[in-house]
C-alpha cells in the first residue's frame, strides 16, 4: 500500500465513519471542489494519460441517439450513469449503449437529491436500478454518481451494501444550461482536460450540443497524448 492508497483509504474511513454516525455534512458537501479535491478517488481522479468521459441522465431519446453516434464514429467508448426511471422507459437504448461497448453506472432511479431520503428508500432505488441494468443490458455496474454530485450518509452506505463505488468527476462542461452551444462546453472542459481527469457531459438536454462538442475534445485530447475511455478503464485508485 503507497502513500497515496493509504492516505485515500483513510478518507474513505472517516467518510464512512461520518456516515455510520449519522453525519450528513461531509458527504452532502461532496459537490464542492475542495471536497472533491480532498477525495481523489471520489472525484474520479484515475491514471496519467486517460481520461474518463461520462455522460449522466439518459438513456432518453433524441439526446442519447446523438451521443452514441458520435462516439461510435470517433471510436471512443465512455460511461452512461443511467437513471432508472429512463431505463425503463427506453429499455433499447440502453441494450445499444451496452452493445457498442459503453460501461453502464447507476446515478439514481430518479434524479431527486438523496437529502431527506433514508438508508432504506435510497438502498431500494439503487437496488432497483442496478438490478434493471443487469436484466436489461446484462452487465453489472460498478459505480454510483448521486444526483447533483450530492452523497448523503444513507446513500454512501447503501451503496457500499450493493457493491456500487461513489464517483463524482473532476470537470464538467455545463452542457445542462439554457445558453450551452458546442463551444461553451469546449471552452470550459479545455483546462480540465488533463491526464487522470474525469469528465461530466449529459447524453440528455440538450444531448446534440453535448454530441457536436464530442469532435473537438477528441481532437484536444489527441493533441495532448491523452486516451479517452470509460471508468472501468481509468485506474482510479481504490
Ligand atoms: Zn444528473
Amino acid at each position: 500500500m503507497n502513500a497515496t492508497v493509504r492516505r485515500t483509504t483513510l478518507r474513505w474511513s472517516l467518510l464512512g465513519a461520518g456516515a455510520a454516525a449519522g453525519s450528513h455534512l461531509l458527504p452532502a458537501a461532496s459537490w464542492l471542489p475542495p471536497v472533491r479535491r480532498l477525495l481523489p478517488g471520489l472525484s474520479g481522479r484515475g491514471a496519467a494519460g486517460h481520461v474518463a468521459l461520462t455522460f449522466d441522465d439518459g438513456p432518453s431519446p433524441p439526446g442519447t441517439a446523438a451521443v452514441r453516434d458520435a462516439l461510435a464514429g470517433l471510436g471512443v467508448r465512455a460511461t452512461f450513469f443511467v437513471l432508472g426511471r429512463e431505463l425503463a422507459r427506453n429499455p433499447d437504448l440502453g441494450r445499444e449503449l451496452a452493445a457498442a461497448g459503453h460501461e453502464i453506472a447507476v446515478h439514481g432511479w430518479d434524479h431527486g437529491y438523496l437529502l431527506g431520503r433514508g438508508r432504506r428508500r435510497v438502498r431500494d432505488e439503487l437496488a432497483h436500478t442496478r438490478d434493471l441494468i443487469g436484466e436489461t443490458c446484462g452487465t453489472t455496474p460498478r459505480w454510483f454518481r448521486p444526483a447533483f454530485g450530492v452523497l448523503t450518509g444513507p446513500a454512501v452506505c447503501a451503496a457500499h451494501e450493493l457493491g456500487l463505488r461513489p464517483v463524482l468527476w473532476t470537470a464538467w462542461g455545463k452542457d445542462w444550461t439554457a445558453t450551452a452551444t458546442a463551444d461553451s462546453v469546449v471552452r470550459r472542459l479545455e483546462p480540465g482536460l488533463v491526464g487522470g481527469a474525469t469528465l461530466l457531459l449529459h447524453d440528455v438536454v440538450p444531448g446534440p450540443v453535448t454530441a457536436a462538442a464530442l469532435p473537438r475534445l477528441a481532437a484536444l485530447a489527441a493533441e495532448r497524448a491523452l486516451t479517452l475511455g470509460p471508468l472501468g478503464e481509468h485506474g482510479v485508485p481504490s
